[in-house]
């Protein structure tokens, strides 16, 4: 295979671009001579090396193009900066662990919920089955990378459940609980029914995570105790919490109204009273009396569920302000009541509130978050289900005033979509609000490239809530404390070999850093010599992945790699993997300092309708499908292109096709076009070096031009403004080269003249080095393109190259070769020519019939630059001669004369033709359908024909065109061009029909 990529003709380019057989054989090439493996050998001599930790994909789903996108942004950066000397360790990563992939199985294996699992299944085998699963998707990930051309490391790929990856994890808690970061205490979480496990206020807000949802709105009222006839207004969307009511709270610096409401009085807030009366659609209300928030505290209220709650009564002994009101700052009063009720058990604020007054917390509930016996009459119910059923209590206890059910927006749990319920419980905590100061700090020093996801970031960071990193699940980094049953002492873990050398039991022989194996060591505490157990509880998932830049890497790597050079992923992982990272970092070092110097966060991919992908919209592209029949190339092109990395980006199918396979067809055709003619006439590059004495005008304005696209290009990369980076290859090779440069040099190639050959040389080196250069600033972007361009373009003619495109130095710009003034004399000659071209189109004189003279009126200033590239403006014009005036003069508005002006510059041509301008006209219009027909037939522009008949041209047309058959004929390439009336003077010819001006006329070419 790779023999022939090197040597044999098959492999030459074909007539036209067709990227999917490209590609197919590129990596090929890149397997067989293992130039990904060689890139990565060239770490000695590097100049430098760049540190990189990958943000590893969860292997719970299928890559979909979204996954693609953030992956070619890593790949390029990874390209260009090897390409520029820079050793970077670009190794895959895996996240393997944590509820994702636990969901995933407890589904397959059709259990409902973790008892079940761990009664039905056993842990060991739901183990092996999460291990199944995620190398099933683990297979989909590296087929993707490989069709996408992602040159990542996957042999060193890091996996967050292996031992070796854990036990570096663990390190961080060893190191967290030695600081006094790692605690374990009772706090109000956000907690799951579904996955039955709490979780950490970053994943609450967690993208698409807050859903509309119905609850019931209920307005409700407790009975001022001693009163005769005293209620506080109260409402509630969960019913639930007045079971684990315990105080009430009303803001203090607020006026409250007594209201009366037929023979009762109600307590709310001044400013709530109309437009809660208003809600409750009640008109005949009456304030007989504000008081103060304040000179509310203190005032006890008759709770009146006690006779089906027992526990409260047992409350109100054991603390004298239960079922009191107190005064808080927290209470809002531009909403509801004013009043609210307090469920520590059920609310942060509420927590906090209950704590520092010294308040029990009522919390009586299990694992499924079902009341425990505790609940009295609910006993067993699960807490959201008592929701109307302690409506109706109400009801039945001149408690109830109101309900209604309203649709809000509510946190859900962001796996399994179940309403998330806020409770306190035991957990441990990372207290990262003590070091929330250097993780400020640390982040400030980061390069984000762009202010809004920066803002973001911080903005999240800046809440600097503790960090509930434990989960009450199975799959994932056991929780490396464990705790004395006697005396309740604790004992954290560093490592595998600690935790063995320190166990009491034998190992067995399949044991792993999991659970249930970890759960069966225990040890002989230091202070009692009781028993030690461990503590219950896996990792956060995030903090698995989160540890990456230390527990991927040896000792020896840390210290190389870490700070890494630049991450990049979506902006989604504010709140998730770039957080983690962030805070393990400040933990493990205790340095105000990041382990990424640059972080990119990245817009996430919609479908074309600017909708999110999901599996219910059956709307997911997936990677693996989409590159079965659509190119690499094509998609890594597109999605740069379309908009900045940080848009969201609606990927549209119908595009892909079009723009972006133009301008890599362009190249393409652009590099077969200069090898074949090349080749023909025999150019090597390097007995024929650019050389800048050689060098005509248009090929100095191509090379200085060239030098600004080198350092545009270079310079956008580094700001991650890839959209802008990849237009500028864009506009090199559409506009600048194929639409200007081109058409200035092409006739200058078609002629095999002995004579000019000197010039067609120069002409070679020119091309094969902005070709080449261009080809070079394509790689990241779109490497099997490059590569097949860089093989049979480049090595071909020069076979001393290097093996692979990835091994070229990226280009830098030449300073000796930017000409400005050069610059600016072409843009007026392309602004002049272009005017002549809306001269021409106002009297409809098409651009192929030659013109005797052109007239154009400017500053002097303006036809000096334009005089000094005269030949080329002709040519561009196709007009004969050129005639310079300061001013209009009379006889330029006689009719036969037609004007094109902008600004201070105007051209005349004349609109009439003469017989000798008309007959040179249509021999072009021939010469162009004979190139067109050439083409079509697959003959190569370096062929020649032995002769080309025209038949059936009017007799007019024929006289006029004769005598331009001889310029004709060296046009197109042929020995001879011949006229004919009828085609049947040469019967077994194959005549192609061709249109000219409106009439058939017939073709033969061989
Ligand atoms: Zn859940
Ligand atoms: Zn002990």
């Amino acid at each position: 295979m790779t023999d022939k990529l090197e040597a044999k003709p098959n492999l030459e380019l074909t007539p036209d671009y067709r990227p999917i057989e490209i590609e197919k054989e590129i990596r090929e090439f890149w397997m067989e001579k293992e130039i990904r493996e060689k890139l990565e050998d060239r770490e000695k001599g590097c100049r430098d090396v760049l540190g990189y930790v990958e943000g590893p994909p969860t292997l719970n789903g299928i890559p979909h193009i979204g996954h693609a996108r953030g992956r070619v942004m890593k790949d390029i950066r990874y390209r260009w900066k090897t390409m520029q000397g820079y050793y970077v360790p670009f190794w895959a990563g895996w996240d393997c662990q944590g509820l994702p992939v636990e969901l995933e199985v407890e589904k397959l294996l059709g259990v409902k919920n973790k008892r079940e699992l761990v009664e039905r299944v056993g842990q060991e085998r739901f183990i092996e089955e999460c291990k199944k699963v995620i190398m099933r998707y683990h297979r989909e990930w590296v087929e993707a990378d490989k069709r996408l051309g992602i040159f990542i490391n996957q042999e060193k790929a890091y996996w967050t459940y292996r031992d070796e990856y854990i036990e570096r994890e663990w390190r961080y808690l060893k190191r967290a609980w030695e600081q006094n970061l790692l605690e374990e205490g009772h706090y109000v979480v956000a907690y799951c029914p579904g996955c039955q496990t709490s979780l950490s206020s970053a994943e609450v807000g967690y993208e698409g995570s807050y859903k509309e949802v119905e609850d019931p709105s209920v307005y409700f009222k407790f009975k001022r105790s001693g009163s005769e006839n005293e209620f506080f207004l109260i409402w509630t969307t969960m019913p639930f919490t007045i079971i684990t009511d315990t105080m009430l709270a009303v803001n203090p610096d607020t006026e409250y109204a007594k209201v009366k409401v037929g023979s009762e009085i109600w307590i709310m807030a001044r400013r709530r009273v109309e437009p809660v009366m208003q809600e409750l659609g009640i008109n005949k209300y009456e304030t007989v009396e504000t008081v103060t928030g304040k000179s509310l505290e203190g005032s006890r209220y008759d709770y009146p569920l006690k006779d089906i709650v027992p526990q409260q009564v047992e409350l109100e002994a054991k603390h004298a302000l239960v079922h009191h009101v107190i005064g808080e700052d927290f209470v809002d009063v531009n909403t509801a009541t004013g009043v609210v009720h307090l469920s520590p058990g059920n609310g942060e604020e509420d927590f906090w509130a209950a704590h520092k007054r010294g308040v029990p917390i009522f919390a009586p509930f299990d694992d499924e978050v079902k009341f425990t016996k505790e609940g009295g009459l609910f006993n067993g119910v699960f807490a959201r289900d008592t929701d109307y059923p302690v409506v109706e209590e109400l009801r039945n206890r001149n408690a109830f005033v109101e309900v209604k059910k309203i649709k809000h927006e509510y946190p859900t749990c962001w796996r399994s979509h179940d309403k998330l319920v806020w409770l306190a419980r035991k957990e441990y905590f990372l207290r990262t609000d003590k070091i929330n100061g250097k993780v400020l700090e640390a982040a400030e020093k980061i390069q984000y490239f762009f202010a809004e996801p920066k803002n973001r970031f911080i903005a999240f960071l800046k809440e600097g809530k503790p960090w509930c990193i434990s989960r009450e699940r199975i799959w994932g980094t056991p929780l490396p404390i464990w705790t004395c049953v006697n005396c309740g002492e604790k004992k954290a873990i560093g490592s595998k070999a600690e935790l063995l050398k320190n166990a009491l039991e034998e190992i067995p022989e399949n044991f792993e850093l999991h659970k249930p194996w970890v759960d069966r060591l225990t040890f002989r505490c230091s202070q009692c010599g009781g028993i030690m157990k461990r503590e219950d509880y896996v990792l956060d998932t995030w903090h698995n992945s989160g540890a990456s830049p230390y527990a991927r890497f040896t000792d020896e790597e840390f210290e190389k790699f870490v700070p890494t050079d630049f991450l990049t992923e979506g902006i989604d992982q504010t709140r998730g993997w770039a957080n983690s990272l962030l805070l393990e970092y400040v933990i493990l070092t205790g340095k105000p300092e990041g382990p990424y110097r640059a972080f990119l966060f990245q817009g996430l991919t919609q479908d074309a309708r600017g909708r999110k992908m999901s599996k219910s919209l059956g709307n997911v592209v997936e990677t693996n499908k989409l590159l079965e029949k659509n190119s690499a190339d094509l998609c890594r092109f597109y999605m740069m292109r379309k908009c900045s990395p940080i848009d969201f980006m609606n990927f549209d199918m119908q595009e892909l096709n079009r723009r972006s396979y133009q301008v890599l067809s362009t190249l393409y055709h652009l590099s077969r076009f200069f090898l074949q003619n090349a080749e023909f006439d025999g150019f090597s590059p390097s007995r024929t070096p650019l050389s800048l004495e050689n060098l005509e005008l248009p090929d100095k304005w191509l090379l200085s031009r060239l030098q600004s696209a080198v350092s545009e290009c270079t310079d956008k990369l580094g700001n991650c403004e890839f959209n802008a980076a990849v237009a500028i290859l864009e506009d090199f090779v559409i506009e600048t080269l194929s639409r200007l440069y081109v058409p200035m040099i092409r006739k200058e190639l078609w002629t095999d003249d002995p004579e000019t050959r000197r010039r067609r040389m120069d002409i070679y080196a020119v091309l094969h080095y902005g070709l080449k250069t261009i080809t070079l600033l394509f790689n990241p972007v779109t490497p099997y393109l490059s590569e097949a361009l860089y093989q049979k373009v480049y090595k071909k003619l020069d076979p001393s190259l290097q093996e692979s495109v990835n091994f070229e130095r990226w280009p830098e710009p030449d300073n000796k070769l930017v000409d400005k003034n050069v610059e600016e004399e072409f843009d007026v000659l392309f602004k002049t020519v272009s005017l002549v071209y809306a001269a021409r189109q106002q009297a409809k004189l098409k651009r192929r019939w030659p013109l005797r003279t052109v007239v154009v009126v400017a500053p002097g200033k303006v036809t000096a630059s334009l005089k000094k590239v005269e030949a080329v403006f002709l040519e561009l014009s196709n007009v004969k001669t050129a005639n310079y005036e300061l001013e209009t003069t009379q006889l330029k508005e006689s009719e036969n004369w037609i004007s094109a002006v902008e600004g201070d510059l105007t051209v005349v041509v004349s609109g009439q033709r003469d017989e000798k301008l008309m007959g040179e006209g249509i021999m072009r219009d021939l010469a162009r359908r004979v190139q067109a027909l050439r083409k079509e037939l697959g003959y190569l522009p370096t062929d020649v024909l032995d002769g080309v008949h025209i038949a059936e041209l009017n007799v007019e047309s024929s006289a006029l065109v004769s005598p331009y058959l001889g310029e004709m004929a060296e046009l197109v390439r042929a020995r001879k061009v011949n006229l004919h009336e009828k085609t049947e003077e040469i019967p077994d010819a194959d005549w192609h029909e061709i249109e000219l001006d409106g009439k058939e006329i017939f073709v033969n070419i061989h």
